[in-house]
């Protein structure tokens, strides 16, 4: 592998099908409730809503942020209903949690989500031990990645500085930003990527911690004798 995570000191996570897998669906659930919610606002069938929602992805980076623009819609109702779903559905990952545990550093949730709807997800995973800071779309003034100034509101908010860091993600254009300011990036798809800015790409985020795990230096290995 010729990506080094050595110098790596802040290991952040996107949420929804990164940390889980893309075919527990739980996205759909909330699919369902956004088309449902936007169809109601702006008293339309569920099918123009699909468009609208679509229209949006690809101009906005999401729904949400398509919706505020245009429609004026309030954020906060719109995210306390579209993320009231089931999470029963999500099995506990302790082998994950492990994983993760064990990386070097400051280890962090940055979602498009919101962060109770994060916590949610982390506590149903078994993650919220390891994963205790979270980033949503809240803490971005509800501006969503891709768009660089999320990315650059939550990085300088949360003190993260970018060339020590490594962005984990399922959306190949939401590490755009990150690798241009300096992060590493790590695409956890089954789509293989497309674009040069993915340093690092597999389709099992606990594989891919145990590949990049094998090639840090173990702690008090050269690092740490280098001072003495
Ligand atoms: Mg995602």
């Amino acid at each position: 592998m010729p990506a080094s995570f050595d110098h790596i000191t802040t290991w952040v996570f996107d949420l929804d099908n990164t940390l889980y897998p893309p075919q527990i669906r739980l996205f759909d659930q909330i699919e369902a409730r956004m088309r449902r919610y936007v169809s109601r606002f702006l008293d339309i069938s569920l099918a123009q809503a699909d468009e609208l929602r679509a229209q949006y992805w690809k101009s906005h980076g999401t729904t949400l942020a398509g919706m505020m623009e245009h429609h004026a819609m309030p954020p906060d109702a719109f995210m306390d209903d579209v993320h009231n779903i089931d999470f029963s559905v999500l099995p506990p990952d302790p082998e994950l949690a492990a994983l993760i545990s064990a990386l070097p550093g400051r280890k962090l949730v940055y979602t498009n989500g919101s962060r109770p709807y994060a916590q949610n997800v982390l506590a149903a995973r078994g993650l919220h031990t390891c994963l205790t800071e979270v980033y949503g779309i809240e803490h971005a003034d509800f501006i969503p990645k891709p768009r660089p100034d999320a990315f650059a509101k939550v990085f300088t908010d949360a003190g993260i500085s970018a060339e020590a860091a490594v962005m984990f993600e399922d959306e190949e254009r939401n590490l755009q930003a990150p690798k241009s300011m300096g992060a590493m990036t790590v695409l956890v798809s089954p789509n293989a990527p497309t674009a040069d800015y993915v340093d690092l790409h597999g389709t099992d985020l606990i594989a891919l911690l145990q590949q990049i795990a094998a090639t840090l230096s173990p702690p008090g290995g050269d690092r740490a004798m280098s001072g003495t």
